[in-house]
């Protein structure tokens, strides 16, 4: 057994999550069936707010884990470390997960190296299992375990794709930047802005996404717009706000940066 503190990991207070259509129902039969997600979609569109509003729902944990690419496959399974009187092997987090029944969100996972990725594969069919190879232990998931993993097409390349015998593996989502009036409310709902003043900035986040592939490689996201919304709120200057929070951050081509600026001279 673990000696886990598994209330650590629980989701404390309800977080505030719009829903874009029947996700929410979906994620609940692939839970009850602890089928593993994936969740697709742009840099900031709401996923990891998703998986933390389900985890809530279910009343279940989440470790949450930012792949990288030099992480190694013993930085989710766990190491042994060296101490003054000996090594201790110490868990890592996807470990921990299957140990006390977590939900194991594992965030952009392209970025970690594929031999890095292949870990999963076994806590992902019918066996549940997670060995630890160098400790000689084979776990079993608890029954409430599952794995969820983030994936941003946009980035995807030849050199750092998902291997097709990784994705089949994964139930998957489609998300997208909300639709204008949903992510307007988001906006208010998460900020307190006014939805006039929301909307208007919604509407700079959509010129700046039909720029996507015309020098720009990701639109405005969500989170961006939320920035924004918090500069204004906070009392600071609507041109200065949009300036920092949704085109300085994205592009350093002068170019799109004037074509931005305009636009938020013509809506502030
Ligand atoms: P990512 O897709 O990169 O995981 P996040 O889930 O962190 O993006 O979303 C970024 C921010 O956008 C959130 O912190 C939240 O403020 C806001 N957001 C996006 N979509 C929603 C939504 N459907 N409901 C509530 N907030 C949202």
């Amino acid at each position: 057994m673990s000696s886990v503190d598994k209330d650590q990991y629980r989701v404390a207070r309800e977080p505030y999550y719009q829903p874009q259509g029947n996700e929410v129902a979906l994620y609940e039969a692939a839970y009850r069936n602890r089928l593993p997600v994936m969740v697709k979609g742009p840099t900031g569109c709401g996923k990891s707010r998703f998986v933390e509003y389900m985890a809530w729902k279910l009343g279940k944990p989440l470790i949450t884990v930012a792949c990288n690419e030099d992480m190694t496959a013993s930085d989710l399974v766990g190491r042994y470390l060296l101490e003054a009187n000996g090594t201790r092997w110490l868990d890592g987090p996807l470990t921990t997960a299957a140990r006390i029944g977590a939900i194991c969100y594992l965030d952009e996972i392209v970025e970690a190296r594929q031999d890095t990725t292949v870990v999963i594969h076994p806590l992902t069919d019918h066996r549940r299992t997670l060995p630890l190879d160098k400790k000689g232990e084979l776990i079993e998931a608890h029954p409430d375990f599952q794995l969820v993993i983030s994936y941003n097409p946009g980035y995807q390349s030849l050199m750092k794709d998902l291997k097709q015998s990784t994705k089949q593996r994964f139930t998957a989502f489609d998300f997208d930047y909300p639709e204008a009036e949903l992510e307007t409310i988001i906006l208010a709902k998460e900020t307190g802005l006014d939805e006039a003043t929301a909307g208007k900035l919604v509407k700079i986040g959509q010129t700046a996404r039909n720029l996507k592939g015309h020098g720009l490689d990701e639109g405005i996201s969500t989170r961006l717009l939320v920035y924004a919304s918090t500069l204004i709120k906070d009392g600071i200057d609507p041109h200065d706000a949009c300036r920092m929070a949704l085109v300085r951050p994205i592009t350093d081509d002068a170019d799109i940066r004037e074509t931005l600026d305009h636009a938020i001279d013509a809506t502030f």
